[in-house]
């Protein structure tokens, strides 16, 4: 059935085509190896481009300007009577994404690797079932099969019933009211684009601030922007129950000693995402898990030498573009045995896309502390910076962190407008391992958004002079 190489069909199979699987497809190719590609989704296009990333961001990005649209009076101009049709901001939506879906089966169907159609398990170490009824053989895999929504925390929930995040973007109406359970980057995204298209939202978060990963000072401002636009923000809880009243999802949940009740038109479940392996029989081929998460090395090998993994069914960090680099190296490893290359987490970069966005790269102060690194922070307000309040965009900060000898950079966050590209100097500055002496000496343009690094960067510069001085 297929031409066989060194006793194997394949030297690569690439299990899922989003875009982990597709990044280790043109690379495998690139490198000359005879690579499949096997795609089991009833769409093609993968999670950020069907249903993360992209349609979010469409959605997130229309909800900004109606945003602006209704405050339009702060700069003169006349816009009394905003409105909107929610149906057509969908539709806009999905018109981007059947166009981004179309370039990737254009990419997948390139002919630079073999694209099949189908489900794949392992049924031993080199050869998989298809379900389509064949089988084929491979000298190695990488494993890109994502992700799917949890299971919810007790059952009382699936039978009150709930929208994932799947469901919230097929919506063709918004609801009057929502609760939005969970408190991560895609919970604090719906949560606002919902909110700013007049639903009534409530937010349920277990920890003490949304957005846990980040540090508090970055969460409580979007907390406080939420509050001052009509969210209501529930942090330090803990779900006990759920039901329907009347037309009504009601949710329970212990708040400051307190059983809380809300209620509300829809719930929207956002309580995190596990990796794709159920159905894969990783035990057919060795492959250890880590709970349900495919356990790798910084090669992406996983404990199978030859069989590999890239994106959301390993982890640690559920973003695009990690996922896409792990693929590039994980078929690199396997094109190039002799000079592998590994991931490194230093520069990993996490962007909120709400208003105020939030951009962070590298050392958390909360991480510094966890785990014993010294450094030295400095940070600047948007609402004393002259571009931000020519747009009138006060609310946030950026900050900046340094180590205490050096003054290497280790970290920076941006909460404020278009924090998501403002916090791109800083990665490209620790990706060259900049000081923020030198940062601070470098040019900046005025007055642009981007200058407001220089105030930090100058900060700390002359915080360190003065200690290596001592
Ligand atoms: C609402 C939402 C918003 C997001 N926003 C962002 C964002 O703004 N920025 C960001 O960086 N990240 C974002 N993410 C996360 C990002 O989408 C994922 O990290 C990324 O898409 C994962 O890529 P992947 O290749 O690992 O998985 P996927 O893209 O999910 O690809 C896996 C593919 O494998 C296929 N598959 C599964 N099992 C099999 C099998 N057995 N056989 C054959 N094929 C199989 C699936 O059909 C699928 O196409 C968001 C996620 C969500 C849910």
């Amino acid at each position: 059935m297929f031409s066989r190489m060194n006793g194997f069909d394949f030297d690569v199979a690439i299990i899922g085509g989003g875009s982990g699987g597709y990044a280790a497809a043109r690379t495998a190719a690139g490198a000359g190896l005879n690579t499949v590609v096997i795609e089991g989704g009833k769409e093609i296009g993968g999670l950020c481009i069907l249903r993360g990333c992209m349609p979010t961001k469409a959605l997130l990005y229309a909800a900004d300007v109606i945003h602006l649209a209704r405050h339009a009076n702060t700069w003169g101009i006349r816009a009394s009577e905003v409105s909107f049709d929610f149906a057509q901001v969908m539709a806009r939506k999905n018109t981007m994404i059947e166009e981004f879906a179309d370039d990737r089966v254009r990419e997948l169907t390139s002919g630079k690797f073999k694209f099949i159609r189908a489900h794949a398990r392992f049924v031993d170490p080199h050869t998989l079932a298809l379900s389509n009824g064949e089988t084929l053989t491979a000298g190695n895999f990488v494993i890109s099969t994502g992700s799917v929504v949890s299971q919810p925390p007790f059952p009382q929930l699936e039978q009150t019933g709930y929208l994932t995040s799947d469901d919230a973007l097929t919506l063709v109406e918004a609801p009057k009211s929502l609760i939005v359970l969970g408190g991560g980057a895609v919970a604090v995204e719906f949560a606002q684009f919902f909110a700013r298209f007049d639903t009534k939202v409530t937010m349920v978060q277990r920890s003490q601030h949304i957005l846990r990963d980040f540090d508090t000072d970055a969460a409580a401002e979007l907390e406080k922007v939420f509050r001052r636009d009509g969210i209501t923000v529930f942090t330090g809880t803990k779900l006990v129950d759920a039901r329907r009243e009347g037309n009504l999802k009601e949710v329970t949940f212990e708040h400051n000693g307190n059983t809380t009740r809300v209620a509300a038109e829809e719930i929207l479940f956002a309580l995190g995402r596990t990796p794709n392996t159920a159905g894969l029989q990783l035990e057919k081929a060795g492959v250890t898990t880590d709970g349900p998460r495919i356990a790798t090395n910084p090669q992406m090998q996983t404990s199978a030498p030859h069989i590999y993994a890239a994106g959301d069914c390993t982890g640690p960090h559920e973003i695009v573009h990690i996922a896409v680099q792990q693929g590039e190296i994980a078929a690199h490893n396997i094109a190039h045995p002799g000079r592998t290359r590994h991931i490194d987490y230093r520069l990993l970069t996490q962007v909120v896309f709400t208003d105020p966005q939030i951009g962070m790269v590298g050392l958390t102060e909360k991480e510094a502390r966890a785990r014993n690194v010294p450094w030295l922070a400095a940070t600047y307000p948007f609402n004393d910076h002259g571009k931000s309040l020519i747009m009138d965009a006060r609310d946030g900060f950026v900050k900046l962190l340094a180590d205490p000898k050096t003054g290497e950079i280790l970290g920076g966050c941006c909460v404020g407008p278009m924090g998501g590209e403002l916090i791109h100097e800083i990665i490209a500055a620790m990706a060259r391992r900049m000081t923020v002496h030198e940062l601070a000496a470098m040019p900046h343009y005025h007055p642009t958004l981007a200058e407001i690094w220089t105030y930090p960067a100058e900060a700390l510069a002359g915080q360190i002079r003065v200690e290596q001085n001592l």
